[in-house]
């Protein structure tokens, strides 16, 4: 694996679990089933899901598309990585068009997101693996979609969820932050967390539950300063309580 791959993937691991670890997080221990039906119960009540205006399954995104916009994602901001897939899938649309450009120019369509060198030839290895080992569809499964390179299990669940209309919750930045703050899981690592999650989210909440905790995530257990003061969820929260009713130290 390519250098700066290598120290991205350690950076955005990092990150996260800097969150985890900060502070007793790591003692205040998990919700109790109840408790986190209720906080699934609340989070329903006050969040959009996708099930509001939700697209069918036939309106779903290209699963290529949905992919490559993981693959470029990484270290990148949400507008960032819109700009750089744009400009890629105004030259290239699959697999084998993409093999039809070069490197240079793949790169030099993806500057927008950053890193653009490594993400490049990622997107060259990705473009290969789909037409030799999968007859170029996209795989539907996490196993399959973790074999393609550059691909983790965030990115899997991302596009079983939203290419796939699968019932699964990606753990992004917010969803880790929101779920170890309050105690929906109890895990260091993004890894852990969305295998806690599989394990205990009611199953009611699995459809929508990524988008609830995003949202959320986004609105008001933000990164730097939490609203803890009037979040829906204070009396629940393991960190709220932990540090006395004063909003969790930042990461
Ligand atoms: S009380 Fe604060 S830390 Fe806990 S979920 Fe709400 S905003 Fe986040």
């Amino acid at each position: 694996m390519a250098r700066k791959q290598v120290a991205a993937q350690r950076e955005e691991t990092a990150g996260t679990a800097r969150i985890g670890a900060s502070g007793a997080e790591a003692k205040r221990g998990a919700l109790t089933p109840p408790e986190r039906e209720e906080a699934f119960r609340r989070l329903s009540a006050h969040m959009p899901g996708r099930t509001k205006g939700a697209k069918g399954p036939k309106d779903q995104p290209d699963p290529f598309r949905s992919v490559v916009s993981c693959l470029l994602s990484a270290q990148s901001r949400d507008v960032n990585t819109a700009a750089a897939v744009d400009a890629l899938f105004a030259l290239a649309r699959t697999p084998d068009e993409m093999l039809a450009l070069t490197e240079a120019e793949i790169a030099r369509a993806i500057k927008p997101c950053g890193l653009y060198n490594m993400k490049a030839r990622s997107i060259v290895r990705l473009c290969r693996e789909l037409i030799e080992r999968h007859d170029r569809v996209v795989p539907r499964d996490r196993a399959g979609l973790m074999s393609l390179p550059g691909i983790g299990r965030k990115c899997a669940d991302i596009v079983m969820s939203f290419a796939f209309d699968e019932d699964v919750i990606a753990v992004d930045t917010h969803v880790f932050r929101v779920c170890n703050r309050t105690g929906i899981t109890n895990e260091r690592s993004a890894d852990r967390t969305a295998e806690a999650l599989e394990r205990d989210v009611p199953d009611w909440a699995r459809r929508d539950g990524h988008f609830w905790l995003i949202q959320f995530g986004k609105s008001v257990c933000l990164s730097r300063r939490p609203r803890c003061e009037t979040c829906f969820l204070n009396d629940l929260c393991r960190a709220f309580s932990a540090t006395g009713g004063v909003a969790p130290a930042s990461p």
